[in-house]
């Protein structure tokens, strides 16, 4: 069973997912805890490209999460899910069509082939979507903003827009929750789902 978390800077992925990662291995299941970009010694290298280079154009920094992705899906994702576990990833193919596709301007659609293609179609079984304004998601980030955290309000407002409208076109994976609510209250939001999909 896949599951990923999706949203924008500081909405508390990490947060829930160390919540869900207890809860799942107190009912005995083994988990895997990835994330995007860097789930891989490779992934790494991409992501500190990406993320600290001074300039990358918007159609390398597609192709540089989706090689990223491809590696991650192909060497961590598949073989644990093939073996039973349970994969959640702090980010996955959403974050690429959200950020690349709609956040540059480089097109939905295209961007989701490209990553569909790299991932040999793969989508999660359920995708946590935390929704929160992106002004009080950056101003929970404490340590120095990255690259993409310095871009502009439009580019978070676009992209925040874009999550909601895949979420939207596809409420049987996705799971949008309020952001702005206590953790715990989230926790339990996303247990409920979960265990519908697992049928525990
Ligand atoms: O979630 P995390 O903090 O690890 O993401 C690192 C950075 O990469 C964030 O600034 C995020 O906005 C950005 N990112 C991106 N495109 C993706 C995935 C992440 O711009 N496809």
């Amino acid at each position: 069973t896949f599951v990923s978390f999706e949203g924008g800077d500081g909405v508390g992925k990490s947060t829930q997912l160390d919540l869900l990662r207890g809860w799942l291995a107190g009912i005995g299941r083994e988990v895997v805890v990835t994330r995007e970009p860097g789930g891989t010694p490779l992934g790494l290298e991409l992501r500190n490209a990406v993320l600290h280079g001074d300039h990358v154009a918007p159609r390398a920094e597609a192709l540089i999460y989706a090689a990223d992705r491809a590696h991650h899906v192909a060497t961590v994702v598949r073989p644990a899910l093939e073996r039973g576990a349970v994969v959640l990833s702090d980010r996955f193919l959403d974050s690429s069509v959200a950020y690349q596709g709609v956040g540059r301007g480089l097109g939905a659609d295209a961007v989701e082939r490209l990553n569909l293609w790299g991932v040999e179609g793969l989508l999660p079984d359920l995708t946590v979507l935390l929704d929160l304004d992106p002004a009080v998601g950056l101003s929970r980030i404490t340590r120095e903003p990255d690259r993409l955290e310095r871009a502009g309000a439009d580019f978070h407002a676009r992209m925040r827009q874009a999550y909601l409208d895949r979420a939207a076109a596809d409420p049987a994976r996705f799971l949008v929750l309020d952001a702005a609510q206590p953790p715990d209250v989230i926790g339990a939001q996303v247990r409920t789902r979960l265990a519908a999909v697992l049928g525990v």
